[in-house]
């Protein structure tokens, strides 16, 4: 006889429980979705050690009766797909019916369920994937599931779990990444028998987002409008310029409410804030796709992290448009007649532009009630409605800020930083078309090398050409320079060098040199001739460079991700003045 053999149901499930429920934010988050699918308006999350002790969830949702939910727990049992036709369009969280009998499979399981419709509830029990018990009961309508000592019959599972405050924090992140998809559930948490938080049912993200993170975490963000592109739909906050991050972890990308992770969503994010935030940061977003579920297969990774797109390219194109069109709408690049500055330190966070109703629908939309998609395209903001107002110019700070006036509000600007804007964008511009322009030395400079500095210089000579660096090796240990960069002149030479290779090499090969090459030379001439740079002289220069700068691509932050300006609007100073 040979040696393959079925396996045991509750095996199996064991074994399927390790790709859907690495550790207790895990069963959080299919227990939490069965809810939302249930279409609760109310969830209550508790546990206790960081989820491995207990943990319970209850909602307000259809419940069910006493043999669906003995089904429930059977695997591959679901209400949610009927045919395989149904896959290529699944409007719920859940379809694969394996998360329940998964974790019952590995711990204490409860279970309560009645119908609204019903007299009497239903009671299950499931020991390590056996069922124990089912009783009757009676109990509000809704589901509760109570899921003890995780991962007490596989105790290889439990060994993997870390500290209880790592799961904790783990749980916590993912009902706090729920909360956020589905602001329209009022989600009640508690840690250890504390409440952690209590968030009340709003259609609006932007309060969502404060209840939970506080007020200071909104001022990192501007609202992406709506936008809409062959049924795509995307609309959220993103990051300012400035606010860039390490990691994606602040990142939150949402696809029919469902969180995933994708480089399809996440490269174009970064691509975007080229030239707004340093190079390999990325933006902290919150952005929520809406397309029609066949455009796009969830059925690729277990716990449905992941997803495949029908049209990637798509994706792609509507999320760089939906950054850009952010950035450019919170910080317009002209100074358009009466366009009041945008303020980037207080902005005004109430408005809740941008935020579509339907985002708040998404909920029903996933449970497909009555979907209503808003059109995304709503006009934009008008911001010309102040009178036409010029910034005054007040003075000079520390030989490092100018100080501006405008309708009450005070600006300022930090003038090296603006500088390097400025330069930079012009520098772009000219790359663009040719190489900086270059000043002949009088007489060429020979500067000490090391071979390794020299065998770089050698290997990247064009691409130093091109910023206007004419320099060659002359022996072993030297370099010969002929040419500087016009616009950094000024500067010492060797310092131009050094300065100029030591950033360039940073961005590794050539490869990243070739696609980053014009940005990356462009960035590192304007740091270096802005340091170099006169003090704007009187009212004129400092008013002139303002102008300058606000007619930039992107006034508010060096290429770096340095802010260029901020502003103290008049509401902020009388509030710091308690006037
Ligand atoms: P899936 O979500 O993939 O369908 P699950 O194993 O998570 O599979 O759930 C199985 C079925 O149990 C669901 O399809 C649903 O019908 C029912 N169910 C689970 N949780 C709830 C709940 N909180 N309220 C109502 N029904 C539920
Ligand atoms: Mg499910």
């Amino acid at each position: 006889m040979g040696d393959i053999r079925l396996l045991p149901d509750v095996l199996a499930s064991q074994v399927a429980a390790g790709e859907v429920v690495e550790r207790p934010a895990s069963v959080v988050k299919e227990l939490v979705e069965n809810s939302i699918d249930a279409g609760a308006s109310r969830i209550t999350v508790e546990f206790l050690r960081g989820g491995t002790r207990l943990i319970r969830v209850a909602d307000d949702g259809r419940g069910m009766d006493r043999s669906d939910a003995l089904l429930s727990i059977e695997r591959h049992a679901t209400s949610k797909i009927r045919e395989s036709a149904d896959l290529a369009a699944i409007m719920t969280l859940g379809f694969r019916g394996e998360a329940l009998p998964s974790i019952a499979s590995v711990c204490r399981f409860r279970m309560f369920t009645q119908r609204r419709e019903d007299k009497a509830g239903t009671v299950l029990e499931v020991l390590g994937g056996k069922l124990h018990e089912v009783r009757e009961c009676g109990e509000p309508p809704g589901t509760r599931i109570e899921v003890g000592d995780l991962f007490f019959n596989v105790p290889a599972r439990r060994k993997f779990l870390r500290g209880e405050q790592t799961e904790a924090a783990h749980l916590l992140k993912q009902i706090e990444t729920l909360a956020v998809a589905y602001p329209r559930i009022s989600f009640v948490c508690l840690r250890d028998d504390k409440e952690v938080f209590r968030l009340a049912s709003t259609e609006d993200l932007a309060v969502r987002l404060r209840d939970l993170h506080g007020e200071d975490f909104l001022k990192l963000l501007v609202p992406v409008p709506c936008l809409e592109r062959d049924g795509v739909r995307v609309h959220g906050w993103i990051a300012r310029p400035g606010e860039g991050r390490t990691d994606r972890a602040q990142q939150m990308l949402f696809v029919n409410g469902r969180m995933i992770r994708s480089p399809v969503l996440s490269m174009p994010l970064r691509e975007a804030s080229d030239g707004m935030l340093a190079k390999g940061l990325h933006p902290p977003a919150i952005l929520f796709f809406e397309m029609d579920p066949a455009a796009v297969d969830c059925n690729v990774h277990p716990a449905k992290r992941e997803v495949r797109f029908r049209d990637p390219g798509l994706l792609r194109s509507v999320t760089l448009a939906a950054a850009r069109a952010a950035w450019e709408r919170a910080f317009p690049s002209q100074i358009t007649p009466g366009s009041a500055l945008p303020d980037p330190l207080f902005p005004p966070i109430t408005r809740s532009e941008g935020l579509s109703p339907s985002f708040a629908n998404q909920g029903e939309f996933l449970t497909g009630r009555n979907f209503l998609p808003s059109r995304g395209d709503e006009s934009p903001q008008d911001v010309s409605e102040s009178p036409l107002s010029i910034p005054r110019y007040l003075g000079m700070l520390s030989s490092r800020y100018l100080l501006f006036e405008e309708q009450g509000s005070l600006t300022m600007v930090e003038i090296r930083a603006a500088r390097e804007r400025l330069l930079y964008e012009s520098f772009l511009a000219r790359l663009a078309t040719g190489e900086l322009e270059s000043q002949q030395l009088l007489m060429p400079e020979i500067l000490e090398m090391s071979p390794a500095d020299l065998a770089w210089i050698d290997a990247h000579r064009s691409i130093l050409h091109a910023a206007g660096l004419v320099a060659e090796s002359f022996g072993r240990a030297s370099l010969k320079v002929d040419a500087v960069p016009a616009a950094v002149s000024l500067l010492p030479v060797m310092e131009i060098v050094v300065r100029l290779v030591d950033e360039l090499r940073t961005l590794g090969d050539s490869p990243e040199l070739d696609r980053y090459g014009r940005e990356a030379l462009a960035s590192s001439v304007s740091r270096l001739a802005a340091s170099g740079a006169r003090m704007p002289s009187g009212e004129v220069g400092a008013v002139m460079l303002l102008r300058e700068l606000l007619a930039c691509d992107l006034p508010y932050a060096t290429p770096a991700g340095r802010p260029t300006m901020t502003q103290i609007s008049s509401g902020e100073l009388q509030r710091r003045f308690m006037a």
